[in-house]
């Protein structure tokens, strides 16, 4: 039931994160890129501030549904805390 996802901007491999009970996700496990050289995470810091946000930027996720979208994050490692890879068991080899 686990398949492996691929950031559809950098090709890497996405980590599962597990999102929060109470937000509007509602636990559900989502597939975030974690590659700090994503194209798509770099940019957005920019693209983010331009539009008066600072210090904000985001990753490219997946939900459940296959539904590509940003997600906020506010510093490289904000969401690595979430990341479900002791219950997965290990990707990769
Ligand atoms: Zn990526």
């Amino acid at each position: 039931m686990e398949k492996s996802k691929k950031c559809p901007h950098c090709g890497e491999e996405m980590d599962p994160i597990e999102t929060p009970a109470m937000s509007s996700w509602g636990g559900e496990i989502h597939y975030v890129c974690f590659n700090d050289e994503c194209c798509y995470f770099k940019e957005s810091w920019d693209v983010l501030e331009k539009q008066g946000v600072e210090r904000t930027g985001y990753r490219c996720s997946i939900d459940p549904r296959g539904a590509c979208g940003p997600m906020a994050v506010w510093s490289s490692e904000a969401l690595k805390d979430l990341m479900c890879k002791g219950k997965v068991g290990g990707k990769g080899a």
